[in-house]
């Protein structure tokens, strides 16, 4: 589904779906930060906190795997929701047809 690196192909190659809706947007770089970054962020507080290591342990343990551990996943991230978004036929709030929407079912209720 990439053509590079979290650069999404134009259309599905296995089935031709439009990739045009998908717009996650900094989504992927949320939810890694969420996932890895925050507890990972734990582990170096506890590195330093236990046993008071010099600056360079941080330098090749905390650092690369923080690196790695944000920006490994971002692909798979980006996957997910884009078909996260495919499946429940997400939208971008504020879009005409929305609107159209939300005032039909206003006007149902009126009646
Ligand atoms: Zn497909």
């Amino acid at each position: 589904m990439f053509k590079r690196w979290l650069k999404l192909q134009d259309r599905c190659p296995n089935c031709g779906l439009d990739y045009n809706f998908a717009a996650p947007d900094d989504g992927p770089a949320f939810f890694s930060l969420c996932i890895v970054a925050f507890p990972l962020s734990f582990f170096v507080v506890w590195l330093q906190v236990a046993f008071d290591p010099p600056y360079w342990v941080h330098l090749v343990t905390s650092l690369p795997l923080m690196m790695l551990g944000c920006i490994l996943p971002l692909p798979y991230i980006k996957g997910w929701l884009v078909a996260s978004a495919y499946v429940n036929h997400a939208q971008e709030a504020g879009t005409e047809r929305l609107w159209a929407e939300l005032h039909a079912r206003a006007e149902d209720k009126a009646d």
